[in-house]
């Protein structure tokens, strides 16, 4: 039971309810778009998936 990083925020900026945040599964890279299919800005990989 012990968190020691919790990067949960709940934080919600104007402007930012559309945007969700994904994360690449091969190079672990997280980044935010709008859609259901992304690509990874860093290795281009389609393997993503919502955070
Ligand atoms: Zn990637």
């Amino acid at each position: 039971m012990c968190s020691a990083e919790s990067p949960i925020s709940m934080d919600i900026e104007e402007g930012d309810l559309i945007t969700i945040q994904f994360k690449c599964l091969d190079c672990n890279s997280k980044f935010r778009g709008i859609g259901k299919k992304m690509r990874c800005p860093s290795c281009q990989s389609a393997n993503v998936e919502k955070v």
